[in-house]
């Protein structure tokens, strides 16, 4: 990708992004001790208006887990976001995008710990289409690696260090000829994939493991639940037990990457009818209709960047 054109926010200001460098020696990148966010911004043909999901939540969860790192930012959500649309808008973005902002410990000191360091943030933003580009269905492995434990490195907080647990699960999928892992907890009930939550259907019911469960508090999660109490399908959040791929009519994974993408398969085995679900379908369309700002009730969810109502 060509760096015309590109910025970053960096050392509190939009520089352009050859300018957003850190050094070898800085503490996060030695021990993995930073938290990042994942946000999209969809591009809308009919309104020539790029909207960006939820930003307030993302910035919001974004301090919070920060500061859990003891990396205080010196700026408020609602700075954040402005800079956030600043950025776009810099950039001319005219189609869907992906922003990642970053927190990290910038001391140059070797010695791993979170206390007594300076803590910076960055935010860049990069063209992106599908992360998981299986709208028929993906395939997923139950990996061999457990989710990372919350009495170990909680995985709610999307720290940077916690992402080797998914890497590894991913790679080994990936390897194994599968779209996507599926992660156990430590207790052996079903937490998530590697960059997504995941919902399965049984009976016309929806089922998620609950947020004590080694799950990343997904703002997808949250949307796709609000938008099932609205769309009357009953839903509940509990533990899943591993067998319950073997008898759920449909599944899929939801997260800001993946947007919604129907699992058809487990470990070789068919889920469900091995095709879409009927719920999963009806879901995915609405949301992936929501987050371009087509429906009212999701409307204020939707920022524009340039400005449009
Ligand atoms: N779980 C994990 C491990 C993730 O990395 C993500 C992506 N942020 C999600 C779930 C989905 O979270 P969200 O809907 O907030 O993007």
């Amino acid at each position: 990708m060509s760096n015309k054109n590109r910025f970053a926010f960096f050392g509190g200001k939009i520089v352009p992004i050859e300018e957003a460098k850190v050094s070898v020696m800085t503490a996060s990148f030695n021990y993995g001790t930073g938290i990042f966010e994942g946000i999209r911004a969809f591009w809308s043909e009919k309104e020539k208006e790029l909207f960006v999901f939820r930003l307030k939540e993302h910035m919001d969860r974004f301090l919070r887990n920060s500061r859990f790192l003891q990396i205080h930012l010196p700026y408020s959500s609602d700075e954040l976001c402005d800079r956030t649309l600043e950025l776009l808008r810099r950039e001319e973005y005219k189609r869907d995008a992906y922003i990642r902002p970053v927190a990290y410990k910038s001391s140059t000191v070797i010695g791993v710990r979170l206390h007594d360091l300076e803590g910076a943030c960055t935010i860049f933003a990069i063209p992106f289409g599908e992360y998981i580009d299986k709208p028929d269905g993906a395939r997923l492995k139950v990996s061999s690696w457990r989710r990372v434990d919350d009495n170990a490195i909680p995985a709610r907080f999307k720290i940077v260090g916690a992402y080797v647990n998914s890497a590894l699960a991913k790679s080994e999928a990936h390897r194994e000829g599968y779209d996507d892992a599926l992660m156990l907890a430590s207790d052996g009930s079903l937490s998530e994939g590697s960059a997504a939550n995941f919902m399965l259907v049984r009976e016309g019911v929806l089922i998620t493991p609950p947020v004590t469960d080694s799950i990343l508090e997904g703002i997808t999660r949250r949307t796709i639940l609000e938008m099932a109490a609205r769309e009357g399908i009953p839903a509940v959040e509990r533990s899943v037990d591993r067998s319950e791929l073997c008898v759920a009519d449909e599944a899929f994974l939801c997260g800001t990457g993946v947007n919604v993408v129907p699992v058809t398969g487990v470990d070789g085995y068919p889920l469900g009818e091995g095709k879409p679900g009927a719920i999963t379908t009806r879901l995915g369309k609405l949301y992936r209709r929501a987050v371009r700002g087509e429906v009212g009730e999701y409307r204020r969810y939707c920022t524009p960047v340039y400005g449009s109502a």
